[in-house]
């Protein structure tokens, strides 16, 4: 029967494509949704509903065969139709309007209806398809969709872009035995030999990339919280595990979602509340309305974890559920306003569960998780913008980064500072309210804050989110506070800043908001942005970094030390001072008698950055046994396991010398057992690399022993892939390399990057250069075959291992070679490469100081 389909359907498309050749002129869609066919499917399409129905096989391998009805509105019929189908032709099988079959032709992974068969008003298109398993995740017994950005196109035949909203009538028919779920509520579910079909409730309007369904066997509860009837899917088979969390589980989801009906003054707006588990699900959760998806282990916790993985299963709880008011009720536009959803999610996350963790510092949290790394993309020459230009959804992807995930939470708790609590809650609810089941952009939120509000927003709006950059600040000769003179388009970062002047224990916050006339430097040491709130580079004079630097813990706020330090880290690698040496021995002289975990840990990464990056060998040689010396009394006094084992790392990534590397292998090999330091195989197969690299000599037994001493099958056939990278034979490195340049071979994205790291490795990077170039050749594709986060991490890896003047040539040829490159990569390149244009500059500077 297929078969036979399959042929007289591909001879219907032969003809009409030859019809179509004389007789329709219209450019073919390109690949993925463009913005050009979302503006031009927008202005005619309303009332849209599928009604799918899905066959799901036993078996992982047998093909999904189903229908979609899709019904709309179409207020102009002039043009052909693009309905998106992400496979190939050979997946349609059939397509009717009523009993008369639609001559089609597929093009791009479209299907493109001509005029003709289209009218004014109502139309409907019946189409029998095999579903594509891209996005299906076919485990055996069960599989799960993701269909986020433009995904479900790639299962079935749909107008996949977010501003077309829809509704969803869902049946699934599964081996019995199996469970089903999606966004609607089920509606009913027969059993017909060796099958169940299940058929759901007709959804509200929502965007395509929030349809979702899962079906396979599953386990599930179902509880009333709050009045409201709640189920739980899930695989883990530990009852103890699951006892021990499901109270919590539910809870935590009626928590939240009572706070957002009192905040957002809307009621949940999808009727049904149900939740997936999803053993190793690619993200922490997603917000599919009805039924979102979870990664497992991020909801079931092991007994005795940590205050930080509580509040983070809360946090993740608490974003999931305000995504169903931020970004399912009302839903961004088009791509480019992504970030929104999430930053709102999280602002909301935050606000529902910060106060059940009173002993964790929210705001010292917020500082080192969020400015550090806004400021490395930030401060760099590929700086790119929050709100940025996207004209494809195939390239969503390359919108994330530090950009969406640290400043824009960063902007938003700015907006809430300046307007006020009361005066944000009273906008969201309006936005919430104007927008229901629409979608909104950034601007439309603005436009509603700017009528309640005398400032300008809009001008403070454009500044922030839609330039890309950070503010500079510094002293001037008449001793005023002033913006650096912003070389892109005279701009004004409106911002509080706080300057403490301790000696006379005085602060006072100025509002920058114009000419440089604010507050005069009155005292010797004035620090800039002493409650870590304000963004930018601050610029302070000698005395008070040095007041600061010489004597940290003098000061009793972790907040104002965290901005300190960030202050000084941005002035050493902008040249303004400390020099690299200094600011190590600043560091290790804090790390003595620093107390805070996060502190600590926050220090120690800017140690090693300084250390493989901006010491030059000569200076790392000379400094080797005072670092190693340091360190080693730190992990050995420690009494607290984690700052032990933090200790410990930086110790094992940095140790260099004859005594140091002695010392690691004794612990690698067991020979030396030091008190509560727990060393686990992952430890021990990092230690095993670190040694292999340091200590070439003996890098076979080593390897060898570690392979065989190593348990876990998954880690095996890790250890198995990275090792070659880290051979001393320049062949087998090159080998390795050059086997990456195969997609197959960057299939595990994790492992590529970790023996990337080691091909790369400092030590190595006379002999690893020649893979820059290639690297950068293969970008392109890497971006089309990778996940989201891969181009960027591929660069950060390849880059971080190299300090040399030589390597930065290689990026500006590159460049120079490629000037229509597409600005979104080559802003990730050079980003990925600022701190070596600073590293480089600053030796030019001072070439020998100690
Ligand atoms: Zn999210």
């Amino acid at each position: 029967m297929i078969n036979s389909m399959k042929y007289f359907f591909f001879t219907v498309c032969l003809v009409f494509t030859l019809i179509r050749c004389q007789k329709f002129n219209v450019t073919d869609p390109d690949r993925g949704v463009s913005l050009v066919l979302n503006n031009q499917r927008k202005s005619v399409l309303t009332d849209i509903s599928y009604s799918l129905q899905l066959e799901i096989p036993a078996s992982k391998n047998e093909a999904i065969k189903g229908e979609v009805i899709i019904q709309f509105n179409l207020s102009s019929a002039r043009e052909p139709l693009t309905i998106d189908f992400n496979t190939d032709s050979s997946h349609v099988l059939a397509l009717r309007s009523g009993a008369e079959v639609i001559p089609y032709t597929f093009v791009n992974e479209h299907i493109v209806i001509p005029s003709e068969f289209l009218k004014e008003g109502s139309n409907e298109l019946a189409i029998k398809f095999v579903a594509g398993d891209l996005s299906l995740n076919r485990n055996d017994n069960y599989l799960y969709t993701l269909f986020v950005p433009d995904r479900a196109s790639t299962c079935f035949p749909l107008f996949d872009q977010p501003n077309l909203k829809a509704t969803y009538k869902v049946t699934l028919v599964t081996p019995s035995g199996w469970e089903a779920v999606s966004n609607g509520t089920l509606k009913e579910k027969k059993s017909e030999s060796e099958k169940s079909i299940y058929t759901f409730d007709e959804t509200k309007p929502i965007s395509s990339y929030l349809f979702a369904f899962a079906a396979g066997k599953f386990l599930k509860m179902t509880r009333q919280v709050n009045d409201r009837s709640m189920t739980m899917y899930y695989r883990e088979t530990d009852s103890v595990k699951v006892k021990n969390n499901v109270d919590e589980v539910f809870a935590l989801h009626g928590k939240s979602i009572a706070w957002l009906e009192e905040y957002t003054n809307i009621d949940y707006p999808f009727g049904k509340f149900d939740f997936v588990l999803i053993p190793s699900f690619q993200y922490g959760g997603m917000e599919h309305p009805g039924s979102i998806f979870y990664n497992e282990s991020s909801l079931f916790l092991d007994e005795k974890v940590s205050v930080n993985r509580r509040m983070g299963r809360a946090s993740l709880i608490a974003h999931e559920t305000a995504h169903m008011w931020f970004g399912d009720l009302v839903t961004m536009d088009w791509f480019n306003d992504v970030w929104m959803k999430e930053v709102f999610a999280n602002f909301m996350a935050a606000k529902i569960v910060q106060p059940s963790f009173p002993e964790i510092d929210h705001n010292l949290r917020f500082l080192l998780s969020h400015y550090p790394s806004a400021y490395d993309v930030d401060r760099s020459e590929g700086a790119n913008s929050i709100l940025q230009p996207l004209g494809n959804l195939k390239n969503a992807g390359t919108l994330y980064g530090s950009i969406i995930y640290q400043k824009a939470p960063i902007v938003m708790r700015h907006l809430e500072r300046k307007i006020g609590e009361e005066l944000m809650r009273e906008s969201l609810r309006e936005y919430l309210k104007t927008y229901s089941y629409a979608n909104a952009k950034w601007d439309d939120l603005i436009s509603i804050i700017d009528t309640k509000l005398e400032d300008d927003i809009e001008a403070w709006s454009n500044v922030w989110v839609k330039t890309p950059g950070m503010p500079e600040y510094e002293w001037n000769e008449q001793d005023f506070i002033r913006q650096r003179l912003d070389t892109v388009s005279n701009r004004i970062w409106q911002q509080p800043l706080k300057i403490q002047r301790t000696e006379q224990n005085d602060t006072a916050l100025v509002i920058i908001s114009g000419d440089p006339i604010h507050l005069k430097r009155l005292f010797e040491v004035n620090f800039l942005n002493a409650d870590g709130f304000s963004y930018g580079y601050f610029n302070m004079d000698e005395s008070s970094k040095v007041t600061f630097l010489s004597y940290p813990l003098a000061y009793s706020d972790p907040v104002f030390r965290a901005s300190m330090w960030i202050n000084c880290w941005e002035s050493m690698v902008r040249a303004d001072g400390p020099t690299p040496e200094a600011f190590i021995r600043y560091s290790l002289n804090a790390l003595e008698t620093e107390d805070n975990p996060l502190l600590i840990d926050f220090l120690l990464g800017n140690l090693q950055t300084i250390w493989w990056t901006f010491l030059p060998d000569h200076n790392r040689t000379l400094m080797q046994s005072e670092l190693e010396q340091v360190l080693w009394k730190l992990v050995e006094i420690s009494e607290d396991a984690g700052k032990k084992n933090s200790y410990f790392r930086s110790y094992r990534n940095m140790a260099g010398s004859e005594k140091g590397l002695a010392l690691l292998e004794s612990i690698w090999s067991d020979k030396v057992i030091i008190k509560d330091l727990t060393v686990s195989e992952e430890d021990k197969i990092a230690l095993a690399y670190e040694l292999a690299v340091k200590m070439p000599q003996h890098q076979e037994e080593i390897l060898a022993r570690q392979l065989e001493n190593t348990k876990n099958p998954d880690r095996k056939e890790r250890m198995l892939f990275v090792m070659p990278a880290l051979s001393d034979n320049r062949e087998i490195r090159d080998a390795f390399f050059e086997s990456l340049k195969l997609e197959k071979n960057r299939e595990h994205e994790p492992w590529v990057l970790e023996a990337l790291s080691y091909l790369h490795h400092p030590l190595r990077a006379e002999s690893s250069i020649s893979y820059l170039r290639p690297s950068l050749d293969l970008l392109k594709e890497v971006q089309l075959t990778g996940d989201i986060f891969f181009p960027q991490r591929w660069l950060h890896t390849t880059f971080d291992g190299h300090t040399s003047q030589q390597a930065l040539e290689i990026v500006d040829a590159f460049l120079k070679e490629h000037p229509e490159y597409p600005p979104y990569l080559k802003n990730k390149i050079l980003q990925a490469t600022d701190l070596i244009n600073r590293s480089v500059a600053l030796q030019k500077l001072k070439p020998e100081q100690i």
